[in-house]
This record gives structure tokens, C-alpha cells and sequence, in this order.
């Protein structure tokens, strides 16, 4: 019986993630590290997560 989760990696903090079925370019936080991922690629229940850079908003003020 399969599960109906994904499974990733934290490419950070190399945390074994499980998540609910989730799309191509979607995005998570990942619970360890509190990093944005973005779900780049979804291949036979595993993710391939990549870091989302956060802008931080210095710029206007
Ligand atoms: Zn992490």
C-alpha cells in the first residue's frame, strides 16, 4: 500500500522531508532550518528541492 506523501531532503540542513502530494514549483518551509523551498522536480514519490532565496525588502527603506 502506498503512502500518499512525497519524500525530499532538506538540501541545507539534509532533513528528511515528507510532505503531501505537492506540484512542480510549488513551495514548502522546511521545519529544521525554516528554509523556502521550491519543489523543482517531482520524480516517483521523491522531491528534488532547491533553496528559494527570500528577498528581503531593504531596498525602499
Ligand atoms: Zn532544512
Amino acid at each position: 500500500m502506498s503512502t500518499p506523501t512525497l519524500t525530499g531532503v532538506c538540501p541545507e540542513c539534509e532533513t528528511d522531508l515528507a510532505t503531501p502530494p505537492m506540484l512542480q514549483g510549488e513551495t514548502l518551509s522546511c521545519p529544521e532550518c525554516m528554509l523556502t523551498l521550491r519543489v523543482e522536480d517531482v520524480q516517483e514519490g521523491r522531491l528534488s528541492l532547491r533553496m528559494v532565496q527570500v528577498q528581503l525588502r531593504d531596498w525602499g527603506q
